[in-house]
């Protein structure tokens, strides 16, 4: 039986980041990483951005090219999924691999797109964004492809809808609420991208959902609930993901949405710690509320403490929630979290392409989007870091820079 002394479950963002963080500290004991795509880790926003396009190789994505992983004696145990976790042994059975035993683990395990749940919702023409062979599917089936349907307007269906436009598809975007991105940003945000797709040539229906997705003469349609039928050729739900948790949770570690982890992102099961997308964690930046932040950012940050609680120094989860989006040319940059938020202050017109939207909550800033406007966000940042109350008035005064309303 194999044994390492850290064995990280999850070969994406976070777990990677593990790996290395635990090197740069110094660590020498015995490191595996094992992961369930074949591939060498690689980043994934690209997958509905650049590499979507085609604007980049899959080559420049990887993290770290082979030797650097080699070199590190960390042991890559690619195309193999752990299936079951035996928390009193501190084994887990593995394919490919068979039982591998641990001293402490990491369970890195992302999450897995959400299927369609309509009837229909696993024909071969509908597609997910979460891994490169999802995207190889589709750059597969493009060719033959010329309109398009996505469904749920969030950033990964929106930043692929940007995509199928500039290689000419026709596209249109489903959302269930009544605007784009209701989970993650407010109305004038919404609007914005609303207002931006269309004018890209995007249809866009809100307040709608697909019922079923049908074939009739090898022409695939989908069915909505406002009555409308849609003929396409290619379908991509972007309707969010969920956690990996599966074999954590038959274990005993407790959790529900993800699996729920201490400051240091301890798990409840022995000397067996979570990051990224599946960890439920009490967030600072949201006063302590239970919640998963799905970014790079909270993997990475997560990791870091992972390999400091390991190393023996005392670290906690605090870090500051960034995340990015890029669609047509804007860039999209967001910090803080804006969970409760009872206020939103437009800064700066929209008209413009260049605007910022200030999120308050009892007074104090707790998030900002930022579209093509870095310096609010840098600025911003810091008012959120300060937990600062500022007048309305002054956030919305683009004359001012964000610095000066510091106190
Ligand atoms: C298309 C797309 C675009 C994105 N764009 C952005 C962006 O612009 N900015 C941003 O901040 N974030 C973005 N994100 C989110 C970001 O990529 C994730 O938050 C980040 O990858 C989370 O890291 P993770 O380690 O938790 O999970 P992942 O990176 O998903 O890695 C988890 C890995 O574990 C593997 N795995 C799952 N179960 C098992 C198992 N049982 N055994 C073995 N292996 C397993 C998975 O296959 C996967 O390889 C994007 C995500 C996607 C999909």
């Amino acid at each position: 039986m194999q044994h390492y002394d850290v064995l990280v479950v999850g070969a994406g963002h976070g777990g990677s980041q593990a790996a290395i963080q635990l090197r740069q500290a110094g660590f020498d004991g015995s490191i595996a990483l094992v992961g369930d795509e074949p591939e060498l880790p690689y980043e994934r926003p690209p997958l509905s951005k650049e590499y979507l396009t085609g604007d980049k190789d899959f080559e420049r994505m990887l993290f770290r090219p082979e030797s650097f992983w080699r070199e590190r004696d960390i042991t890559l145990l690619a195309a193999s999924r752990v299936t079951r976790v035996d928390p009193a042994a501190k084994t887990v059975a593995t394919t490919g691999h068979g039982t591998i035993g641990f001293d402490r683990m990491i369970w890195a395990t992302g999450g897995q797109a959400r299927a369609l749940p309509c009837p229909g919702g696993d024909d071969a023409a509908v597609f997910a964004i979460r891994k490169k062979r999802d995207v190889d599917a589709i750059h597969a089936a493009l060719a033959d492809t010329r309109r398009i349907v996505i469904v749920g307007g969030g950033y990964i269906g929106l930043e692929a809808a940007a995509g199928f436009r500039k290689l000419g598809k026709a596209v249109t975007v489903i959302e269930m609420a009544d605007r784009l991105l209701s989970r993650v940003a407010g109305a004038a945000l919404s609007d914005f991208y609303a207002a931006e797709h269309r004018r890209q040539g995007v249809d866009i229906r809100l307040g709608t959902t697909v019922e079923a997705i049908e074939r009739s003469d090898g022409a695939v349609s989908c069915r909505l609930s406002d009555g409308a039928i849609l003929v396409c050729d290619l379908v991509v739900a972007g309707i969010g993901i969920v956690p990996e948790v599966g074999p954590l949770i038959a274990a005993g570690a407790t959790g529900g949405n993800g699996v729920d982890v201490d400051r240091a992102c301890r798990t409840s099961l022995p000397d067996t710690y979570a990051i990224g997308d599946c960890a439920s964690h009490a967030n600072v930046w949201a006063d302590g509320e239970q919640t998963r932040v799905e970014s790079v950012q909270n993997a990475h940050d997560m990791a870091k403490v992972v390999a400091q609680d390991m190393m023996g120094e005392e670290a906690i989860y605090d870090a500051l929630p960034w995340f990015w989006s890029n669609q047509y040319d804007l860039k999209l940059q967001t910090v803080g979290l804006n969970i409760g938020h009872d206020e939103e202050i437009v800064r700066g017109d929209p008209g413009s392409r260049s605007f910022s939207v200030i999120y308050r909550k009892a007074g104090r800033v707790v998030a900002l989007d930022c579209v093509d406007r870095a310096k609010d966000y840098v600025q911003g940042r810091k008012l959120i870091e300060a937990r600062a109350e500022v007048d309305a008035g002054a956030l919305a005064d683009i004359a001012v820079p964000l610095k000066e309303l510091l106190p």
